[in-house]
């Protein structure tokens, strides 16, 4: 197939093997000392990831290696599908989630110097708005990827997941942003550094996990735990995001990964 002039695609694999668009990986590394969410009694909470090995190029399987899984669907760097949460029970699972809504335009709000200085800070409509004022409104179709600083913690887990005596002290949307994204703008998903798409202390807050009410509740998907978001501009990245197409998956492990340009 040769290319025309209204094939966009050569100049996108040019410019990938020029390297004027370069791939970023926002997926932390996956391993059994990945921080994995904790909840209070007398919820049940998820494992982490195990292996057991299969063979090692050993009698067992000479000249391969490999391994068995056992792992959480919402361990790691992954995405939430709408039926994850109750208000979105009768949405997607994994596997229905059409192919054309996982890749799409990143917009990114970094509050990582206020969530520095408040490892509580709750996002509020008046920081989306105001970011609105600096690089437009947010296009329909796009991840909003809230940047806080957080993936410095992803290797210690005391220090990612951050309880303290009244529960976990992360930073994550109020309860007006959360129905702001999912109400008055056509955002496809909504991803953050920390172990999950609400705030520490959104189980307190009416209605509580509001980010899971809302934006799984209209259909739209979460991400947790990215990585290198400090790599990407406000505007202009595109995200890919791959999770497995688990039949009845309420969320997947995903590689997630931005192309940006320079
Ligand atoms: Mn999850």
């Amino acid at each position: 197939m040769s290319a025309t002039p209204s094939d966009p695609l050569p100049a996108v694999l040019q410019a990938l093997a020029s390297g004027a668009v370069r791939v970023v990986d926002l997926t932390q590394p996956l391993s059994e000392s990945t921080p994995v969410l904790r909840l209070p009694e007398p919820f049940v909470n998820t494992p982490g990831l195990t292996r057991r090995r299969l063979s090692r190029y050993d009698d067992a399987g000479p000249a391969w290696a490999w391994d068995v899984l056992e792992i959480g669907e919402h361990v790691g760097t992954h995405l939430d599908a709408p039926i994850h949460w109750i208000t979105g029970r009768d949405g997607a699972d994994v596997a229905s989630v059409p192919p054309g809504r996982l890749v799409g335009p990143a917009v990114v709000i970094d509050r990582s110097a206020e969530c520095a200085a408040d490892p509580g800070y709750l996002l509020t409509v008046g920081d989306i708005e105001a970011w609105e004022a600096d690089h437009g409104r947010i296009p329909d179709g796009a991840w909003v990827l809230f940047r806080s600083g957080w993936d410095a913690r992803a290797d210690d887990e005391e220090a990612f997941l951050n309880a303290g005596p009244d529960g976990p002290v992360t930073p994550g949307p109020d309860v007006e942003a959360a129905r702001f994204l999912a109400s008055e703008r056509g955002i496809v998903g909504f991803g953050v550094e920390t172990v999950g798409i609400d705030a520490g202390a959104a189980g307190g807050f009416d209605p509580g996990f509001p980010v899971h009410h809302y934006v799984l509740g209209a259909g739209r998907y979460g991400l947790t735990q990215l990585a290198n978001l400090a790599e990407l501009p406000p505007t202009g990245a595109l995200v890919v995001v791959a999770p497995l197409r688990l039949v009845g998956g309420t969320g997947s492990p995903a590689r997630v990964l931005a192309l940006v340009a320079g």
